[in-house]
């Protein structure tokens, strides 16, 4: 066939996730894998010519709608990605023709999609297609799709149909089915476009599509008319399609003025339409390197790691979003419709940091979806006897609960779910990022306007959430789920026990800094929350009498009331994928009377509150949960991995960072066709910065330790913290590094065991004295 015309987007393997041939079971995965974005809009990576079994995705981030289901879902808006030629009946389609040759390729570096696939048809007549499709990080409401496409064999008559497709739905669940959440309002041709307004059901939010195209035969440029045509096109004749479309939500309003919304919208629309086809390739290329600068992760020295590392990088780039807190990041990213959507802690906790470190504004947004949100979680709270903020477990657009409270199993059987009801720590999880935000990077601003309103509120949810045993004179707090899933209902949960003392104790020290620091702010706080002086002592007097920790003899600390004397059963085995094997006593129905946990609970405490405890006890706990851990959910291996490296134990550390690292590229959950999994994607980036970089903030001061796998060679990295951005080149026993800020002169940096001060724009090499020792038996 012919040679690739976008061959130069094709290039550098290490910036590439190849598809090389065209298998069609694999089809809904990879839709989620070249799954594009500019964190506004997220698509599906279906083909153009939209095949039989296809799922187009086209999400908006935090619109949401409910009508007809169970609870509020991400909407499925028509697909602007649709384009299909057929010509004498035969569609230019994978299923329809014989497919010669295909090969697909997600350019991370550009995030582009660039397709190559030769066709032959039912009288062994050949066509060369061939594509490139990008949404616009430069222009976040445009997203530009090219075709070129040359029968190779003899002259045809193409018949185009493309436009928005608005044949699409929400994939719903075993009971609900498949349903549409919008209608279209209008519909229309217009100044060789098309535009459609879509609606939602419910919350009645607009979206606004315009799109065109023109194309070229030879050096001719003619723009369409219609979006369905015939075109005579000659043999080895090459005929390109550019479509450009732009989309725009709006809100519901009373004095929504369609019409004005709809000619302005086609104003913007035009200008894009109108530029050439370089130039806006170009600028959107321009924005990716940007983003590249402040958020690639080089890893030296090692194969098959580099763009598995980049593709989870990526997957977060696309949905990474600045809107005022409207929008937040589901726990399937924009790339499928698992989890409805729903935003989960996997934000705050796992997926949090990346952005904090790398995007910041990105990082605040997510804090303000949340504090946009406080009083809706002042009512969950209030409904059900406490005070303060209790966060939902799964939020959507309004901030209110939308957990299922049943669902069907595969077995066909309703289920009910229990995590609206126990699983609490959410709550603290949000206090805790607020934390990790403003130690980063210093925002008062922030946190007076937002940051400790979010503190304290969640700070008296705890004070009321505990309660008072009598007998034995301490606190506790009954009836609740850890991260490990398998134990509903449990008492005393270590992991929420310290997160609620955590935030109870940071929160009154906050009280007391803001009160000397900016005592306006206190005053004003004081008076919106209703604010008692006394409330701070209560929740310091509630921390110190909270029920001591039940540690074993060998320092292991029993995960909750009761634990201990449940069966011991352990895990020895692990497929080839690094999943755990469970011994064939452990049938899943008796998982809730067994210690074996679902994913990390006192090794995630040990990884959120670091400082709590000391090697030995580190070691101790994570000897004990890690062979009874059987990582059921995407969250559990990235942060297995991290403390595994900060124990030492880099070869389990590998191991699982291996897991978390393929999670979806090699589909390891079998649930990739629903969508990208947010949290892997965070802790995979996590299990490299904080795992094998070793960077950690001790004392309020940034620190790296390196303690990589014996076969890389270094890891090249930056990190933003406190207005300085570092870029770090290190291995086990080096760290350099050079500091940019347009704010500061110099900043403290512990390198090894030593705190050093550095200047801006100077490069350091740190040697280490001593030679790692706890690596050599990788
Ligand atoms: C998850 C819960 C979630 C529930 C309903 C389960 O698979 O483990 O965390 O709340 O699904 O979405
Ligand atoms: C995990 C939760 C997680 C949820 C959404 C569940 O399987 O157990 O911790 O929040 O999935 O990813």
């Amino acid at each position: 066939m012919l040679k690739n015309f976008y061959a130069q987007y094709a290039e550098d393997d290490l910036w590439m996730i190849k598809e090389c041939e065209w298998v069609k079971t694999l089809q809904n995965i990879r839709e989620s894998q070249f799954a594009q974005g500019n964190g506004y809009l997220g698509t599906r990576g279906i083909l153009e010519e939209i095949p039989r079994d296809a799922k187009a995705g086209t999400y908006i981030a935090g619109v949401y709608d409910k009508l007809m289901a169970q609870v509020t879902e991400l909407v499925n808006f028509p697909n602007p990605f649709n384009f299909k030629l057929t010509t004498k009946g035969e569609k230019l389609d994978v299923n329809a023709m014989d497919v010669i040759n295909h090969q697909r390729i997600l350019n991370l570096k550009k995030a582009v999609i660039v397709r190559h696939t030769g066709y032959k048809n039912s009288k062994g007549q050949r066509f060369d297609y061939q594509s490139l499709r990008f949404i616009s990080m430069a222009n976040k409401n445009i997203g530009v799709m090219q075709i070129a496409v040359t029968p190779m064999d003899a002259d045809c008559i193409l018949d185009v149909n493309t436009g928005i497709d608005t044949s699409v739905c929400n994939s719903g669940t075993i009971s609900e089915g498949v349903k549409k959440h919008f209608r279209v309002r209008e519909l229309g041709q217009a100044k060789h476009a098309g535009y459609l307004i879509a609606e939602t059901l419910e919350k009645k939010y607009g979206l606004i599509y315009w799109s065109g195209f023109y194309y070229r035969v030879g050096s001719k440029k003619i723009y369409a008319k219609d979006n369905i045509f015939k075109l005579k096109v000659k043999k080895r004749q090459r005929v390109v399609f550019t479509k450009v479309f732009y989309l725009r939500g709006f809100l519901p309003k009373k004095n929504n003025n369609l019409k004005a919304l709809k000619s302005a919208a086609f104003k913007k629309f035009n200008r894009s339409f109108r530029a050439p086809f370089k130039n806006l390739l170009n600028s959107h290329i321009e924005a990716w390197a940007n983003l590249w600068q402040i958020a690639d992760i080089q890893i030296k020295g090692t194969s098959g790691i580099q763009q598995n590392l980049r593709f989870n990088i990526y997957h977060m780039l696309i949905c990474g979003h600045y809107d005022n807190g409207f929008s937040s990041i589901g726990a399937r990213t924009l790339s499928g419709e698992g989890y409805k959507g729903h935003v989960f802690w996997d934000t705050e906790v796992f997926m949090f940091p990346f952005y904090l470190y790398a995007r910041p504004q990105e990082a605040k947004n997510m804090l303000l979806y949340r504090y946009n949100r406080i009083d809706a979680a002042r009512q969950i709270a209030r409904e059900k006897g406490y005070k303060g903020t209790m966060y939902p477990w799964e939020s959507a657009d309004n901030g209110e609960e939308q957990t299922p409270t049943w669902s069907k199993d595969i077995n066909g059987k309703i289920v009910k779910i229990f995590t609206q009801k126990y699983e609490h720590h959410i709550t603290a999880d949000i206090a805790h990022a607020v934390y990790q935000y403003y130690r980063a990077t210093c925002d008062d601003k922030f946190m007076n306007q937002y940051g400790y309103e979010i503190m304290f509120a969640a700070a008296r949810f705890w004070a009321s959430r505990v309660e008072f045993n009598k007998k034995k004179d301490w606190y506790e707090i009954n009836s609740v789920i850890g991260p490990d899933e398998f134990h509903v209902d449990v008492d005393n949960n270590v992991f929420t026990n310290m997160l609620a003392k955590w935030n109870l104790i940071m929160a009154a020290k906050m009280c007391r800094q803001l009160k000397k620091t900016s005592p306006q702010s206190y005053a004003r706080l004081k008076s919106k929350m209703g604010l008692k002086s006394t409330e701070p002592k209560e929740w310091v007097m509630i921390a110190l009498q909270f029920k001591p920790l039940n540690v074993n003899k060998n320092g292991v600390i029993e995960q909750f009331d009761g634990y201990f004397k449940l069966t011991n059963v352990i895990i020895r085995k692990a497929d080839e994928n690094g999943i755990p094997i469970l011994p064939p006593t452990a049938g899943t129905k008796d998982m809730k009377k067994t210690q074996l946990i679902k994913q990390p609970d006192l090794i995630m405490l040990m990884y959120m509150l670091p400082e709590m405890f000391n090697k030995k006890a580190k070691k101790a706990n994570y000897d004990y949960y890690i062979p009874r851990t059987v990582h059921k959910s995407s969250l559990s291996p990235a942060i297995s991995s991290l403390v595994a490296s900060e124990v030492g134990d880099i070869f389990r550390a590998c191991h699982l960072f291996n897991v978390t690292l393929r999670a979806d590229i090699s589909n390891l959950y079998g649930n990739t066709p629903e969508g990208i999994h947010a949290a892997s994607l965070g802790g995979t980036w996590q299990a490299v910065i904080f795992g094998f970089a070793g960077v950690k903030m001790k004392q309020n001061i940034l620190q790296v330790d390196p303690r990589m796998p014996k076969t890389w060679d270094k890891i090249i990295f930056p990190f933003q913290w406190r207005e300085c951005i570092f870029n770090f080149e290190v291995n086990n026993n080096t760290v350099q590094v050079r500091i940019s800020s347009a704010k500061k002169k110099e900043i403290e940096l512990g390198v090894f065991k030593e705190i050093h001060k550095l200047k801006i724009n100077k490069k350091y090499t740190f040697t280490r004295e001593e030679k790692q020792k706890f690596w050599f038996y990788y």
